[in-house]
């Protein structure tokens, strides 16, 4: 169950690599547009209207999110799917994971029986919308079969995305994907009930932390207001996102917390905090790696500190690092040193070493 808030804005992709986790679009980052590419030559209307043209011929459509879902991922695909089922299209939602894990914060979602294993998406699909998916690489086990298809449509909102597919609705002003299915429904002239509502609630407060983002603008409590008037339970939803845990989960974070070190010198004496996880913690009390993608964001809260950095060791020793910084140091810089990548205030990067070194060559790297 991913129990942590939702993470530095959609940074937080929960589960997947660091690396991906940190090349969502951040909050304040919006407005830039992704390098040399132009999301939609011509505007949006003409993208829209071919969507919305193959939509219409297609005999079944296969909606398909990134790996690893999170809210607004999941969320997103299984809104598209229950619209266009109610439209009297053969629909299937799907993800290329094996197995496919839907977080336990997410089982309240509707729409669930329309996900499928990857291995039952075509071989060559007619129609694949995939929604949230960053870069193919986010396709995971679909990459062949979403290539593959007749017509791939990418709707997306990360400013990192590189483009791809046939049709391409990629708005990085978009808070959430889920704001542009919202767009979807409108055109295809479906009414929110429900179930839709509540798909596109995850999706929108995950993606903005509750509304708590710089990206969350009038429009997306605009949003949220019609969402809610459809009278889905926003509390519930929200307590099963955020507000729910394990008992295991509390005592994995007690121990990292108490494990925490404050370093005033580092980073140029700005300030560095970091901790570890060892994987023997989350065996002792059943918690899954997903459950703590949150965890830098607790680490982070320290005022003292520029820089926050979290290892969290796998099962095979690999120590996976997530930091974060304030926005004074280029923590993607720093993270390419150890062979990952990321945002300036967001990266993340994977190495074999032990804890002391790791740490060392970290603080080295941030100068
Ligand atoms: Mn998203």
């Amino acid at each position: 169950m991913a129990v942590e808030p939702a993470a530095a804005g959609s940074a937080r992709a929960s589960g997947t690599t660091e690396v991906a986790d940190a090349l969502a679009v951040l909050p304040g980052q919006r407005a830039q547009s992704p390098g040399g590419f132009e999301p939609c030559p011509g505007g949006f209307d003409a993208v829209w209207e071919q969507v919305l043209a193959d939509i219409g011929r297609a005999t079944e459509i296969d909606l398909i999110c990134h790996i690893v879902p999170d809210g607004d991922a999941l969320g997103s695909a299984l809104a598209a799917g229950l619209a266009l089922r109610a439209l009297g299209h053969r629909v299937r939602v799907s993800f290329g994971d094996d197995p496919q894990i839907i977080p336990e914060s997410l089982s309240f979602l509707p729409g669930q029986e329309l996900i499928v294993p990857a291995a039952e998406v075509p071989a060559q699909p007619d129609l694949v919308l995939c929604f949230d998916v960053a870069s193919e690489g986010r396709l995971g086990l679909l990459h062949q079969k979403a290539f593959a298809a007749r017509t791939l449509v990418v709707i997306d909102h990360h400013a990192s995305n590189p483009g791809f597919g046939t049709h391409r609705l990629i708005d990085p002003s978009a808070p959430a994907t889920a704001v542009l299915v919202d767009e979807l429904l409108r055109r295809l002239g479906v009414r929110l009930d429900q179930e839709l509502a509540t798909c596109l609630y995850t999706g929108v407060a995950t993606d903005t932390g509750s509304f708590k983002y710089a990206a969350t603008t009038p429009q997306t409590h605009e949003l949220a207001g019609r969402l809610l008037a459809t009278g889905i339970r926003h509390d519930l939803i929200s307590r099963q996102l955020w507000d729910t845990s394990s008992f295991g989960y509390l005592k994995v974070l007690a121990a990292a917390l108490d494990r925490a070190v404050y370093e005033p010198e580092a980073v140029d004496g700005r300030g560095l905090v970091w901790t570890w996880v060892p994987y023997q913690d989350l065996a002792l009390y059943s918690v899954t790696v997903e459950e703590i993608e949150g965890l830098i964001d607790i680490l982070r809260r320290p005022a003292e500190a520029e820089v926050a950095l979290v290892l969290k060791q796998d099962p095979d020793g690999t120590l996976r690092g997530s930091c974060r910084s304030k926005g004074a140091v280029d923590v993607a810089a720093a993270c390419q040193e150890l062979g990952g990548g990321g945002h300036v205030y967001a990266a993340g990067f994977s190495v074999r070493e032990d804890v002391p070194s790791t740490v060392a060559r970290f603080r080295s790297a941030l100068g």
